[in-house]
C-alpha cells in the first residue's frame, strides 16, 4: 500500500486501535494528524514513533464531541499539511451498565463521542475533501453495533448510529470521490477491554469462534485497506475484524 504525499487524520490516535492505526497509516507513507483528548504524552509517542517511517506527524487536542474544536482541528490540520485525504474515526468510550442503572449523563456522554464526534469530524473533514474531489472516511463500529450486547444500550446505539451514518454519507459522497466505510472490530486486546471482569471476559472469549482476542494491528489492516486509492469501488460498507464473532 502506497500513501505518499496523503495526509491522514486518525482521532483518539495517542493509544489502542488508533495508535495502531497512526502507525500502520505512517509506515505507508501517509503524514498523520494525531488527535487526543487527554493523552498528551501518548499522543506526542505515537507521533515520534510514526515520524521513525520518514513521515510527517502534528498531534492536536481536541474533544471530538465539541463541535467547535473539531472545526478548529480541521482548519488547524488542513493549514499544516494543505488538506486532509484520510479520516478515520476511531475515538470513542463505554459507560456501560444494565439499563436501569444507567444514567441519562452516561448514556448521553457517549452518544456525544462515538456518535456526534463521528458526524463533527466527517462534516467538517468531507468540506475539505469535496474540494479536492477526494477522500477516504473510515469509521470505527463495534460488533456490538451490529449484535447488540447486554449492558451496553448506549454504546450500541452510538455504534449502530456509526454504520448508519457511514452507509448515508457513503451515499451522499459516492459520485465526488469520496468513499465512506466501517470497521467493525469484535473483542481486541486495548485499554478499553483491559478492565473488564474475568467472568465477562470468559463469556466473550467463549462466544469467538476464533478462540482469541484480536489485536490492535488486526483493525488497522482493515482501515488501511479501505484507506488505499485502490479501494475507490468500494463504499458503504462494514467490515468486521471480530475472529468470527458477528457470523
Ligand atoms: P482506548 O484504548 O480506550 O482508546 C480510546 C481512544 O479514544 C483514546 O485515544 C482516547 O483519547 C480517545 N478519546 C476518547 N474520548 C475522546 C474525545 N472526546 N475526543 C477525542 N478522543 C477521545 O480504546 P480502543 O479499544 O483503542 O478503542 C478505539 C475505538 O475502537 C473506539 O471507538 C471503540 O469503541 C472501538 N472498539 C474497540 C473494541 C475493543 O475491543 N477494544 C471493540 C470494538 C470497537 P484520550 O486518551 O486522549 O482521551
Amino acid at each position: 500500500m502506497d500513501l505518499k504525499g496523503q495526509t491522514a487524520l486518525v482521532t483518539g490516535a495517542g493509544k489502542g486501535i488508533g495508535r495502531a492505526v497512526a502507525l500502520k497509516l505512517a509506515s505507508c507513507g501517509a503524514d498523520v494528524v494525531i488527535n487526543y483528548a487527554g493523552s498528551e504524552e501518548a499522543a506526542k509517542k505515537t507521533a515520534q514513533d510514526c515520524e521513525s517511517f520518514g513521515v510527517k506527524a502534528l498531534c492536536i487536542k481536541c474533544d471530538v464531541s465539541d463541535e467547535k474544536q473539531v472545526e478548529e482541528m480541521v482548519k488547524e490540520a488542513a493549514g499544516h499539511f494543505g488538506g486532509i485525504d484520510i479520516l478515520v474515526n476511531n475515538a470513542g468510550i463505554t459507560k456501560d451498565n444494565i439499563i436501569l442503572r444507567m444514567s441519562e449523563q452516561d448514556f448521553d456522554d457517549v452518544i456525544a463521542i462515538n456518535l456526534k464526534g463521528v458526524f463533527n469530524c466527517m462534516k467538517h473533514v468531507s468540506k475539505l475533501m469535496l474540494k479536492s474531489r477526494y477522500g477516504r472516511i473510515i469509521s470505527i463500529s463495534s460488533v456490538v453495533g451490529i449484535r447488540g450486547n447486554a449492558g451496553q444500550v448506549n454504546y450500541s446505539a452510538s455504534k449502530a448510529g456509526v454504520i448508519g451514518m457511514t452507509k448515508s454519507l457513503a451515499k451522499e459522497l459516492a459520485s465526488k470521490g469520496i468513499t465512506v466505510n466501517a470497521v467493525a472490530p469484535g473483542m481486541i486486546e486495548t485499554d478499553m477491554t483491559g478492565g473488564m471482569k474475568q467472568e465477562a471476559r470468559e463469556r466473550m472469549l467463549s462466544s469467538i469462534p476464533c478462540g482469541s482476542m484480536g489485536k490492535a494491528e488486526d483493525i488497522a489492516e482493515a482501515v488501511c485497506f479501505f484507506a488505499g486509492k485502490k479501494s475507490g469501488y468500494i463504499t458503504g460498507q462494514v467490515l468486521s475484524v471480530d475472529g468470527g464473532m458477528a457470523v
